[in-house]
């Protein structure tokens, strides 16, 4: 059992951490040193032998390994990224790095993302080396640089120049996931994440002949990318459901009485009111155009322009997401992937999954686990280059109108005090019986 002191450090290391300045502004301005110093120090209290790596000076990871009661047992990777999305001070009611504990809540940037994660993990290893309890498999803790750019700099080059620090790990667990989903008629859910869509960022690029503005122009650059922009944004998205999401919207169902027909998903969305949003951004792929650019003078038309699109795959949906840009863009119009990465599928019927819900409904008893898909991505993507599994685990108990997802770069991020508790026992009591 976490005790008293845990909790008191849980909420301490939210602060603290927060008010390490980690924000990453991407083309690698950003400085996780002094938090990725911050955690070293306080697992080396509890015994550990952290190991600190840099690819780039400043941009620090952390790992470390606690060794497990079974040896022959696989062992759990629990990652999470030191780095945090920029914050701009005049539009908070607290300073974003204040780190301020006002009222019972952790207020900053990184409260939910997530630092408050890192904060748990720390305070979950250090009561074990108080209490002398162990967990049966060896943890492998990981903090990253840079999951908020490429990851560069972070889990890839983890994954790709220390794999023998992730020896034996199969799977992990991360960020996003196991926090109180409130459906506003009473009913709380538990969402896991066991998935994540891939990630496809686009660059767009038209050619035509270019020329003066008063002459007529078949062959105008701006003229067809905006119609390839236009199919693009108004593409109606087949429904296609992946196993992680059937099991949602079939646990959903049952849980709000209705017809579990996946065959006619799009009304059972609609009955599932307000829960309809665990599943609705992760039954289809996506492609929303997020930039333009193009041209130079009013009068000149240019022989080139070009666009970006935010495309998101489900896992098995690439091929189908290739072949629908082919035709989209169409003979005028180019596409590349400008950034791609993995979409990842995690199974639902393992030991592992079952303790995650096992230890959620020990300290939520009203709650009710579902997995849930990621729309986005994480650090997972690049550490199943390891063939380890991943999982979104970071327990929250929230109030009814804490919007969680808002919070998630958004302003006034914070987190309760009370839910960085719960999350410090259901995650001590997940990680000892795993
Ligand atoms: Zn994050």
């Amino acid at each position: 059992m976490a005790d008293d002191l845990a909790l008191d450090e849980v909420v301490r290391f939210t602060s603290d951490l927060i008010r390490l300045d980690t924000t990453n502004r991407g083309g690698g301005d950003c400085r996780e040193r002094p938090a990725a110093e911050y955690a070293a120090e306080r697992l080396a209290d509890a015994g550990l032998e952290p190991v600190l790596l840099e690819r780039t000076e400043g941009r620090t990871n952390v790992v470390a390994r606690v060794a497990g009661t079974d040896p022959g047992a696989d062992a759990l990777l629990l990652h999470g990224h030191l780095d945090v999305v920029p914050a701009e001070a005049a539009d908070w009611t607290v300073h974003p790095f204040s780190g301020e504990v006002r009222d019972g809540v952790v207020w900053g940037r990184g409260a939910v993302d997530m630092k408050n994660m890192d904060a748990m993990i720390l305070a979950v290893v250090r009561s074990w080396a108080r209490t002398g309890e162990r967990p049966r498999r060896d943890v492998v803790i990981a903090f990253t640089a840079d999951e908020e750019a490429s990851a560069e700099d972070g889990s890839g080059f983890l994954a790709d120049r220390h794999p023998g620090l992730f020896e034996g790990c199969t799977e992990g667990v991360s960020e996003s996931g196991a926090f109180t989903f409130h459906d506003g008629s009473g009913r709380q859910i538990y969402p896991v994440a066991a998935g994540e869509r891939g990630t496809g960022w686009l660059k767009l690029t038209a050619r035509g002949r270019a020329g003066h503005g008063s002459k007529v122009n078949r062959e105008n650059a701006v003229t067809r990318l905006a119609a390839a922009v236009t199919r693009i944004g108004d593409h109606e998205w087949p429904l296609r459901l992946t196993p992680t999401v059937s099991a949602a919207l079939t646990e959903l169902a049952a849980l709000y009485g209705v017809d579990p027909d996946l065959a006619r998903v799009d009304q059972l969305l609609e009955k599932l009111g307000p829960a309809a949003k665990l599943v609705e951004s992760t039954v289809r792929n996506s492609a929303n155009p997020t930039m333009l650019d193009a041209g130079y003078k009013v009068n000149v038309i240019p022989g080139e322009a070009v666009a970006y699109v935010d495309g998101r795959f489900l896992p098995g949906g690439e091929d189908e997401f290739r072949t629908t840009l082919d035709r989209l863009t169409g003979p005028d119009v180019d596409w590349e992937f400008h950034h791609r990465e993995v979409a990842l599928q995690a199974p639902l019927d393992t030991p592992t999954y079952a303790r995650m819900r096992a230890a959620i409904e020990e300290f939520a008893p009203e709650g009710h686990v579902v997995p849930y898909c990621m729309s986005g991505g994480t650090d997972a993507k690049q550490f199943s280059r390891l063939g380890i599994t991943g999982y979104g685990f970071t327990p929250l108990k929230l109030p009814e109108g804490y919007d969680y997802q808002a919070m998630f770069h958004g302003v006034d991020e914070r987190v309760p005090v009370e839910a960085l508790h719960f999350g410090v026992r259901v995650l001590d009591r997940f990680l000892r019986s795993a």
